[in-house]
């Protein structure tokens, strides 16, 4: 059963879990699409009903951000630990080599995700990475051709959000692909450009201060998860 904070939906699966669902709905040629969910999603989807709809359309949305985890124990709901968006798509690549499923890469600057192939194949030796496209490409037919014609298992668009949620939803249909995941800027980071906080950040639960820590600026977006939790508290 899914959760729901202030109007929009998050899995309580875990990544054992969610590997489990979606190679199964792959088998039988089923669609999925992930979505990251984190306070910032959430509180925009309050105004946004479209941004609602869209996040509540996806198959598992996934509890990114410390935010939805103090939200679901706050609740006495069951989500115990963040799934991010990053990590995700790692599990999903580890486990395409043993399923000899293929990859394709969406998104980011020119050049972007080549480096991520790269990163991919060296990190899981085997990967079958079918294509790559640069997310500045525009034109829905070249998109969906230049996808179509690589014939990949899963999709990675890595594009930004709401856009790479857009873009899915709105080529699911048509395109080869039955596991569409929104990474937003994970190519970069496994291009090598950008870094993650240290693991010891991450484990604690602190990656978004390691951010601010790294870009000041980001207290404006930050100040949104007491906001968040407010809000939910008060439902
Ligand atoms: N991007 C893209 N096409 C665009 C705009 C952005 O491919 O038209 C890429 C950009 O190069 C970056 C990613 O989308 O790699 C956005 O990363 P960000 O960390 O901002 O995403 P978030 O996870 O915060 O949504």
């Amino acid at each position: 059963m899914k959760e729901n904070y202030l109007g929009v939906d998050v899995s309580p699966l875990n990544y054992d879990e969610l590997i489990n669902a979606l190679y199964n709905r792959l088998e039988e040629q089923q669609n999925s699409f992930i979505v990251a969910i984190n306070p910032e999603k959430i509180m925009k989807a309050q105004q946004d009903t479209a941004l609602r709809n869209l996040l509540n359309r996806a198959d598992f949305q996934i509890p990114d951000g410390i935010g939805v985890i103090l939200a679901s124990r706050l609740k006495g709901g069951r989500i115990k630990s963040r799934v991010t968006g990053i990590d995700m798509m790692m599990r999903i690549s580890e486990e395409s080599v043993k399923r000899q499923k293929s990859v394709f890469l969406f998104g980011a600057k020119p050049g972007v995700a080549e480096e991520a192939k790269a990163g991919l194949e060296r990190l899981y030796p085997g990967i079958q990475i079918a294509g790559t496209l640069n997310g500045y490409e525009k034109d829905p037919e070249v998109i969906k051709q230049t996808i179509n014609d690589a014939k990949p298992d899963i999709l990675f668009v890595a594009m930004g959000s709401p856009a790479q949620e857009y873009f899915i939803v709105d080529h699911m249909q048509e395109l080869y692909p039955h596991i569409f995941q929104g990474v937003g800027g994970s190519f970069d980071v496994l291009s090598g450009r950008i870094k993650r906080a240290p693991e010891g950040f991450q484990r604690l639960g602190l990656e978004w201060f390691y951010r601010l820590l790294k870009e000041p600026k980001r207290i404006k977006r930050q100040m949104i998860l007491p906001k968040f939790l407010l809000s939910v508290l008060k439902k």
